[in-house]
């Protein structure tokens, strides 16, 4: 299908990276649109991009942290935190890759970036969108156990 496909143009800026001390290129969005999220591949190497309230995935598992867990609707929160990395691991691996729930990692050599910004422009990018078919192939009561499974992970790893 040509949304599993579709993917954005997005800016990366450049950032020098305090381990490796190598000036990466990290893709961010110009604004923090309610909404839209760069996800990273564990190791670093790869991006994509969310638009996640656009997303059934997203939405079913909020549900379900929502009656699980009393995720709620106030912003910000440690649960809402919780939710964020649960919905990413939830999503299709990138190549074989999970996402990571630490963005950003340095694309080089994958540590966290500490701190980033935006002043000085890398290149654009086009990245591909994140998709959520594992999770939706699921049966109900199998997307709920796992949602469960992940959440108390995050929350007690
Ligand atoms: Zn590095």
């Amino acid at each position: 299908m040509g949304a599993q496909t579709r993917g954005r143009s997005v800016r990366f800026f450049t950032n020098t990276c305090t381990t490796c001390a190598n000036n990466v290129g990290v893709p961010l969005l110009s604004d923090f649109a309610y909404g839209e999220m760069i996800f990273q591949t564990d190791n670093g190497k790869d991006f994509a991009y969310a638009e996640v309230i656009a997303e059934d995935a997203w939405s079913i598992i909020a549900g379900i942290c929502e009656n699980e867990f009393g995720l709620g609707r106030k912003k910000p929160s440690p649960k809402l935190q919780v939710f964020h990395c649960v919905a990413i691991r939830c999503a299709d691996p990138l190549d074989g890759r999970p996402y990571t729930t630490h963005f950003p990692l340095c694309p080089r050599c994958g540590a966290k970036l500490t701190s980033y910004g935006d002043n000085q422009i890398h290149h654009d990018g086009h990245v591909p969108r994140a998709t959520w078919q594992r999770f939706m192939s699921l049966s109900p009561e199998a997307r709920k156990s796992l949602v469960r499974k992940l959440w108390n992970e995050e929350v007690d790893p």
